[in-house]
């Protein structure tokens, strides 16, 4: 399906009103499309796989700003480090530690989102919301934890997700009175981006409904 205009038109038009930033995930989907949502105003893309970030970000434009919204295994963390804007999905002391190690090298600051368990599924990654206040928050000088990111279960039931949402909220502000780095709240994709920004997100991570389905 063909990259989708109208609707991230009135999805700018949406959040323009809101203080919510609008990441467009644009994995699978050819650089035209991405250089289309860019001329539109767009600058922040996601992706979730790291080799094709990389061929990414070498062919478009620099100042797109690159977020990593996958799965991030540590022997790849070195590859992004570099250039990457924000990693959302840091679920592990592991994966803190890797990202802390590779930026010191680089002699960068790198910007990370603590990923929590919130869905039911037993699929989905990150920390569970009673671990967050044993990360050793700071241990890791080259690591800016600016908030956390979650997924809510795939579902129908408005209920449950909004729900799920309300938890990763109440998470984010009493980590947020700990911590002066906290602004971030990722929450909310193509089909329930309007309750997560209810339940108090800023940071919302689009796909299909600009880009089209994925195959
Ligand atoms: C693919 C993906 C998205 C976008 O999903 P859509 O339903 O297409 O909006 C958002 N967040 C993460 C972590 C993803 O993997």
């Amino acid at each position: 399906m063909a990259f989708l205009l109208s609707n991230l038109k009135s999805l700018q038009q949406e959040l323009s009103a809101q203080n919510v930033t609008l990441v467009a995930v644009s994995k699978t989907k050819p650089n035209k499309d991405i250089l289309e949502a860019y001329n539109s105003g767009v600058a922040d893309f996601g992706e979730n796989f790291v080799q094709e970030l990389l061929l990414k970000y070498e062919s478009l434009p620099k100042d797109i700003r690159w977020h990593f919204i996958g799965h991030l295994q540590s022997n790849k963390v070195k590859y992004i480090v570099p250039f990457v804007h924000l990693i959302h999905g840091v679920d592990s002391e592991r994966l803190l530690a890797e990202i802390n190690k590779q930026a010191a090298k680089a002699g960068l600051q790198v910007n990370c989102l603590l990923q929590v368990h919130i869905a039911e599924e037993e699929t989905k990654f990150g920390f569970y919301s009673t671990e967050l206040n044993a990360v050793k928050f700071d241990q890791y000088k080259n690591v800016h934890i600016s908030g956390l990111m979650g997924m809510a279960s795939f579902s129908n039931d408005e209920n449950k997700i909004r729900n799920e949402f309300k938890k990763l909220k109440s998470a984010f502000d009493q980590l947020k009175t700990e911590h002066s780095s906290f602004s971030i709240l990722s929450m909310g994709m193509s089909a329930d981006y309007k309750v997560a920004i209810q339940e108090g997100s800023n940071m919302i991570r689009i796909g299909s409904l600009i880009f089209g389905e994925r195959n």
